[in-house]
């Protein structure tokens, strides 16, 4: 499979072919930098973790050469950080028993511009030999602009694919922006709670990102219990740890809806809710 730039890359852990490797993926998460995956489709890697019939498949868009950096890492040039970086995502890449990980090798730029047709030409290349029943990516609210950059690639790549070629389930979920503001009956509400030492060990590979004084991995552990406490008021906890989701999947149906004005009806949703009580109760 030839991608676009010439540093992309199949990591395959268990050393199968390349192909193979994407054939075999029921459960594919594209996202911006390494680390979000582990962060944001941790449902995914769960869901195939130790499983024989269910294989996860991670791609990273960007090479990750921005990130901020401190202690061992404070001298490092942007080409030093893309090595370390992408060594991470093969760290979590292989703890995580990944079928494959992709990295696309990406500038943040290219990912943010909509007229860069290349992002969106590798993602169908990619969606079509792997055929995943379950995409992950980033959500339409989040509030970092490769994020947002990506899933639109992402609606984009999949709108041009044949219907059958498309995830049963597409889902965007959190990194940059929690979404406990969904109103419930607008969250897709993932269970988390097995295997949480795993969950733990996966975010803190990423060293360079937390060394560079970004507590991501009890950050996101946090989130994660505050949304399963926080999710009900008058139920006990069922479940000790819960990711949030939107499904994207209507845009994919219906390929005329713009994703602006989608995100949007769930902002409106919000919003009418929050109202509603308030003039319940006034
Ligand atoms: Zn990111």
């Amino acid at each position: 499979m030839q991608f676009h730039n010439p540093h992309s890359e199949v990591y395959v852990p268990d050393g199968s072919p390349a192909d193979l490797a994407l054939l075999r993926t029921t459960h594919l998460a594209i996202g911006a930098h390494p680390d979000d995956l582990e962060i944001m489709a941790w449902h995914g890697i769960l869901e195939c973790f130790g499983k024989s019939d269910k294989y996860f498949t991670g791609v990273t868009v960007t090479n990750g050469a921005g990130s901020p950096r401190d202690g061992v890492y404070a001298h490092y040039t942007d080409e030093q950080m893309q090595a370390v970086r992408r060594v991470e995502q093969k760290k979590a890449a292989f703890v995580g028993e990944f079928s494959a990980h992709v990295f696309l090798d990406y500038a943040s730029g290219a990912v943010k511009d909509g007229k860069n047709a290349h992002v969106v030409q590798d993602l169908k290349q990619l969606v079509a030999a792997a055929k995943p029943r379950v995409i992950y990516t980033h959500n339409l609210a989040d509030k970092h602009d490769t994020h947002v950059g990506v899933v639109l690639r992402v609606i984009r790549a999949l709108r041009e694919l044949p219907a059958d070629q498309r995830p049963e389930r597409l889902y965007g979920c959190e990194v940059w922006r929690n979404l406990d503001w969904l109103n419930d009956q607008d969250k897709v509400v993932f269970d988390v709670s097995a295997h949480e030492n795993l969950a733990i060990s996966l975010v803190g590979l990423f060293d360079s990102q937390i060394a560079g004084g970004k507590r991501y991995d009890l950050a996101t552990l946090g989130r994660r219990r505050a949304n399963a406490t926080y999710w009900e008021s008058h139920a006990t906890d069922v479940a000790s740890s819960v990711i949030f989701g939107i499904d994207l999947t209507p845009l994919l149906t219906d390929t005329s809806v713009d994703p602006n004005r989608f995100i949007r009806s769930f902002i409106d949703r919000f919003a009418e809710e929050v109202t509603a009580r308030i003039a319940k109760l006034a």
